[in-house]
């Protein structure tokens, strides 16, 4: 489905940007893995995206910084010649109580999720508008579209994903280039593990499906999203979240 294109997917390490990757090489994409810390376990994705016969190449970003992704875009593009998917996936939580909510725990989540987002975006425009129809797909979350309680800085940078990819659905639209938003709702990666509403049984009150998602349901959509199926869908937000935020 997706043989002869390049994406680019962040944080794709673990959890849903490993599932995203190894969904679109399964599918013919080359693959290049960006992630932060966590280099073994790059590695182990970029060897199981490889042995669906891409070229899968890891590299190691916050997607944070400006100008450390500026240098990773441009590596990218050089060894991989052109790039016609980005998912800006790489994603962080520090929740707690607004009263208790430090000004690093709210600037560094908004960094990571919404800056990240618009510092891939800017630096991979330029290649992604030489691809004759190129592919955005942005992660936000249910938490953007509804707020969450603990989650002021979480819920503010995904709600300004989905602001932010709007408007570079408008402004790319000329040069065939589609963005769109998926929204998570609790899906079981290490980002979900430790949190107490899952061990308390909320997924089964909440969730009208009664439980958890998982990342390759979420990977199914990116697959969507990225082909040529979804070629006039642009500025949209999907929700994967078993009904939890209808
Ligand atoms: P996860 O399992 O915690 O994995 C996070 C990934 O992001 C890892 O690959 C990590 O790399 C990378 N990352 C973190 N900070 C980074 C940085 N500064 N620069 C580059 N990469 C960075 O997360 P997940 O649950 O798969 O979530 C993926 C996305 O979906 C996130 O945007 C998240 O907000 C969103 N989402 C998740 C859920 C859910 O229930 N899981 C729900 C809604 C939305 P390392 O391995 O190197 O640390």
């Amino acid at each position: 489905m997706l043989s002869g294109q390049t994406a680019v997917i962040t944080g794709a390490s673990r959890g849903i940007g490993k599932a995203i990757t190894l969904t679109y090489a399964q599918n013919g994409a080359n693959v290049a893995l960006v992630y932060a810390r966590n280099a073994e376990a790059a590695e182990d994705v970029r060897q199981q995206a490889e042995a669906f016969g891409v070229k899968a190449m890891a590299y190691q970003c916050n997607v944070a910084d400006y100008q450390e992704s500026k240098k990773v875009c441009d590596q990218i593009v050089a060894d991989m010649d052109s790039v016609s998917i980005l998912v800006n996936n790489a994603g962080i939580a520090k929740d707690y109580m607004l009263l208790k909510m430090s000004e690093e725990a709210f600037d560094e989540v908004i960094d990571v999720n919404l800056k990240g987002t618009f510092n891939f975006i800017k630096h991979l425009s330029p290649t992604l508008m030489k691809s004759s129809a190129g592919k955005i797909i942005n992660l936000s979350s249910v938490s953007g579209l509804m707020g969450t309680p603990y989650q002021t800085n979480y819920s503010a940078a995904k709600a300004g994903v989905i602001a932010m990819s709007k408007t570079v659905a408008k402004e790319l639209s000329s040069k065939n280039i589609t963005c769109n938003v998926i929204a998570p709702g609790f899906i079981k990666t290490d980002m979900t593990s430790s949190l107490s509403l899952v061990a308390n049984g909320y997924i089964e009150f909440a969730v009208p499906f009664r439980r958890m998602g998982t990342p390759e349901e979420v990977a199914s959509v990116a697959l969507f999203l990225a082909s040529e199926m979804a070629s006039y869908i642009t500025g949209e937000v999907i929700r994967v979240d078993g009904g939890l935020s209808m």
